[in-house]
């Protein structure tokens, strides 16, 4: 199935729908960008299961490895057990970071909080124990939440990202062309630029490439990691 990102609407609607013990969760916990003053940008890459295909852009990451572009990626459970040696490579970067996305892609306000936690903590441990990384960013899949969520990944100690630009990269009907126009509109200072590395972004390597050779420099934007974006203030770049 095509990830597709609800709005805040949504899920607060599913929220008012499931209904909850839990105190609101407040702003500040779900973050969506960094200071608007930061000249800076994070451009982010969730790694989603696949049913078909390799599930792996390696032209593009091959390509930020090359232009040593910071770069962070939010791996899911059951991508990271078929590519093992992806999760390695990545893992080696010094200017890429990995967070998670869930063990199995799921509708996570759909389910009650304990089977959340296990949900979220899925591609944690697998990442500490395998790999020896500690995880501690963790993006939702498909952007969907409630309270129990928040206070899950917060009793885990999880920093809960999400987006303040969607690019649109799974769409097969947007064209490179329609995304990089979407993307000259909507990223300015402190941007959470959200894409796929998993191959379902048909045009995301080009669209990378026009990023990084035109948008950002005639910004003077500067690619950071999602932690690096989270403590610039716009006083000195990292
Ligand atoms: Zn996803």
């Amino acid at each position: 199935m095509r990830p597709r990102y609800s709005s805040g609407i949504l899920c607060l609607a599913l929220t008012m729908l499931l209904g909850s013990a839990t105190p609101p969760f407040t702003q500040a916990q779900v973050i969506k960008s960094g200071a608007s003053s930061c000249p800076g940008v994070a451009l982010t890459f969730d790694l989603c299961p696949v049913r078909r295909g390799a599930g792996y852009d390696q032209a593009l990451i091959d390509y930020l490895i090359e232009q040593k572009i910071p770069a962070t990626f939010f791996m899911s459970g059951t991508w990271m057990t078929k590519h093992d040696e992806q999760v390695k490579a990545l893992l080696q970067i010094p200017f890429f970071e990995v967070g998670t996305h869930g063990e199995v892609h799921a509708h996570l306000p759909l389910h009650s909080a304990d089977e959340q936690k296990q949900e979220i903590l899925g591609p944690v441990r697998l990442l500490k124990t395998k790999y020896g990384h500690d995880a501690t960013l963790f993006r939702p899949p498909y952007g969907e939440f409630n309270d129990d969520t928040v206070n899950v990944a917060r009793a885990l100690g999880l920093q809960f990202i999400l987006w303040n630009v969607e690019s649109g990269d799974p769409d097969p009907m947007l064209t490179a062309k329609r995304i990089e126009d979407r993307l000259k509109q909507l990223v300015r200072k402190g941007s959470v630029i959200v894409m796929h590395a998993n191959g379902k972004g048909r045009h995301t390597y080009e669209v990378v490439q026009d990023l990084h050779q035109h948008l950002l420099p005639e910004r003077n934007l500067t690619p950071m990691t999602m932690s690096d974006l989270l403590i610039c203030n716009g006083q000195a770049v990292p």
